[in-house]
């Protein structure tokens, strides 16, 4: 780096330049990828001054290894917080953390609806097994929050905003609940990005995103990461990546920096084109409701405004006609891939039917605000706007 003070960057240096140094040996201005699995004894973590870090030395690639170094620096810039883990999914950033801080015994109080491969892994695993307890709470409202509160609660998780539902908790408010009953509080950002919410600032001591999601956002790797309180992670780093092993490969820690070259500039096009269509979604007569935290309509579109800087690219919608008619729906998209996951270039979309046969019924069925007859989700790609809406209205057309 050229200057002492990368902190007076602002967010789109950063994501280009923070430890962007250049190779020693070849002189590649790009991180190359290390894909050796063994380093001789001796190697260290440099700091920008050249001076040992504090970190652990890279030793076994599982335990550490040079891109995943390079991607950590990258994410801690941006996030905040002291010290940053990154691993190979978003379901293991967040199931390693409560693996990690929570025993037999500790409560945990978690937002409804939160991922349904974390939900899965409190409720069937962490109390299922090793008597951990386990309250899901509309976190929505804080009073909920505060309420489910034990003197053996440990932990409050939050998903901000929630997968699938758009649901947006208030983190400060939040965070003041746990800072007074001297507990931790831990945000999946996922859907937010580091770009357009800052859980730390507001109180969390604990934030995980997926980055197989928008921070990597071209679909085609896997990770996650947990950034925060470096007396945590060092436990969380021993504990769940060292023990459980979750490194992230090389070759993926190696795509979701490049990635996060031009996220600012995504994020700002993901929330510009959701918006826009958003607003023809909710004009439209066939469409019976949308859900989108930049519309007046959603339920906590003050709290969103608030919180966040934009309101990403995920759009909830149900058509009249329900079911039936999202099947049709769906066969008649072209620009759309039905398909999981978000954050892609590509735009993408899937239908919650809220019947058993959806994974996410058990979580959903709950939240009471989209029960009925199904709904779709769509993650808005950073295609043309207007030919996302022309690909909608010709299948409008169709059903
Ligand atoms: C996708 C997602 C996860 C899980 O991430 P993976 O990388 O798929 O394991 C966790 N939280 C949220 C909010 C997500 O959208």
């Amino acid at each position: 780096m050229l200057y002492d003070n990368e902190d007076n960057f602002g967010v789109s240096t950063r994501c280009i330049h923070t430890d962007n140094k250049v190779d020693n040996e070849t002189k590649a201005v790009i991180r190359p990828i290390y894909m050796n699995n063994s380093y001789a004894y001796g190697s260290f973590v440099p700091n920008s001054d050249g001076s040992p870090d504090d970190r652990p030395y890279f030793g076994y690639a599982r335990d550490y290894h040079a891109n995943q170094y390079y991607l950590e620096r990258r994410l801690l810039a941006l996030e905040g917080g002291e010290d940053c883990l990154a691993v190979n999914c978003g379901t293991a950033a967040n199931n390693m953390v409560f693996f990690s801080l929570l025993s037999t015994g500790d409560h945990i109080v978690c937002s409804n609806p939160c991922y349904y491969s974390v939900h899965k892994f409190l409720l069937d695993h962490l109390a299922g097994r090793f008597g951990v307890q386990v309250t899901f709470v509309d976190a929505t409202n804080p009073d909920e929050v505060e309420k489910a509160v034990k003197p053996n609660t440990k932990i409050i998780h939050i998903e901000t905003p929630g997968n699938p539902v758009t649901c947006i908790c208030d983190i400060a408010a939040i965070s003041k609940i746990a800072k007074k009953a001297g507990i931790l509080l831990t945000v999946d950002s996922t859907w937010a990005t580091p770009i357009l919410q800052r859980p730390i600032d507001l109180g969390a001591d604990l934030v995980m995103h997926s980055l197989s999601k928008y921070i990597n956002g071209h679909g085609d790797s896997l990770g996650g990461v947990v950034i925060g309180r470096k007396d945590l992670i060092d436990i969380i780093r021993v504990e769940g990546n060292t023990r459980l092993g979750f490194p992230i490969s090389p070759f993926n820690a190696w795509l979701i920096l490049r990635g996060m070259a031009t996220l600012p500039l995504r994020m700002r096009q993901h929330c510009e084109s959701a918006l826009a269509i958003a607003e023809y979604l909710e004009s439209h007569p066939a469409v019976e409701f949308v859900r989108y935290p930049g519309l007046k309509s959603h339920p906590q579109h003050e709290l969103a405004k608030r919180q966040m800087s934009g309101f990403s690219g995920m759009i909830n919608a149900r058509l009249r006609g329900g079911l039936e008619t999202h099947e049709k729906f769906i066969k008649n998209l072209r620009l759309f891939f039905n398909a999981v996951s978000l954050g892609h270039n590509e735009s993408l979309i899937v239908h919650h039917p809220l019947t058993e046969a959806d994974p996410w019924y058990p979580i959903l069925k709950e939240t009471a605000i989209d029960a009925g007859n199904g709904f779709l989700r769509l993650s808005i790609g950073l295609e043309d706007p207007k030919d996302l809406i022309n690909d909608i209205e010709q299948a409008f057309n169709e059903i």
